[in-house]
């Protein structure tokens, strides 16, 4: 197992299925966390079943106000410094291209990525400010962003910016030992896929030469991956966790 002992971590989306696991894998390998989300109850529960080392901070990433002060709380939080910020909150509000509302474009657009170039920003610069040598960067992208899905050009336009934002900075801060990458998870079963019927599950398993949705802790592991020391020399790549779904 990867040893982030004596690391702190900001994990967006704390509150969802991936979320969750993500934060409970970091803060398992000796991290302190910050975790994120919108729903005051459930980030409380998380942080009572992990106890020490975790903290819950409320934010609405579709609110710019509260989106620009999420990191400087973050780092008071974990006693002045953040060296990993896992960008994983998001939501899909599909709708077929032809047919897709401004709000539904605007909504997406706003949480799933200015929020995450937002929050990139903000980190990058308190990591460079420390000069520490040592930043992770972890933005959850999708297989969406990279070969599209009907209904969901919102979606995937914002996991595909991410993509090329991700690549952008890291180009701008490996020097300084900091690094930012993305995963891009397949199917992987969450609140966000409960929403297919069977026969769209039936349909997706076969194309996925796994047969089967991922779970969370797979996201998990690659992030763990990531935020590792070891990862050190892993910048500006997408690692796609997909059951072979789509290979590149
Ligand atoms: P989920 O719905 O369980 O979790 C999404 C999280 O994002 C929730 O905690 C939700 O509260 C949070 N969120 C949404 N809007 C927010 C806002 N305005 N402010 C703050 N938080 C907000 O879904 P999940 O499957 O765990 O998704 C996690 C990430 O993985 C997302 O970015 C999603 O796009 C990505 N992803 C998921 C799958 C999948 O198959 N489940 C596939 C590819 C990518």
């Amino acid at each position: 197992m990867f040893d982030l002992t004596g690391k702190t971590a900001l994990v967006t989306g704390a509150t969802g299925g991936i979320g969750g696991a993500i934060a409970r894998q970091l803060h398992q390998c000796g991290a302190t966390i910050a975790i994120s989300g919108r729903q005051r109850d459930k980030l409380d529960q998380l942080a009572s079943e992990l106890g020490e080392r975790c903290m819950g901070l409320s934010c609405d990433l579709a609110n710019k106000t509260e989106v620009a002060g999420l990191i400087d709380e973050a780092v008071k939080a974990l006693g002045g410094r953040l060296d990993i910020l896992v960008n994983n909150a998001g939501l899909t509000k599909d709708n077929l291209f032809m047919v897709m509302k401004d709000e539904q474009w605007d909504d997406v657009i706003a949480v799933n990525l200015t929020s995450t170039f937002m929050l990139m920003r903000a980190a990058a610069r308190h990591m460079m400010r420390s000069k520490s040598g040592f930043g992770r960067i972890i933005n959850i992208s999708s297989v969406s962003g990279i070969i599209g899905n009907p209904g969901q050009a919102n979606y995937a336009a914002s996991k595909a910016g991410m993509i090329g934002m991700t690549k952008s900075l890291a180009r701008e801060v490996a020097s300084r030992g900091i690094t930012a990458n993305c995963i891009a998870p397949g199917f992987i079963s969450t609140p966000m896929t409960d929403v297919l019927n069977e026969k769209q599950v039936a349909a997706i398993k076969e194309a996925i030469p796994a047969q089967a949705f991922g779970t969370p802790d797979d996201i998990a592991s690659a992030v763990v991956y990531l935020a590792s020391r070891e990862a050190r020399y892993v910048t500006g790549q997408t690692l796609h966790v997909n059951g072979g779904m789509v290979m590149i």
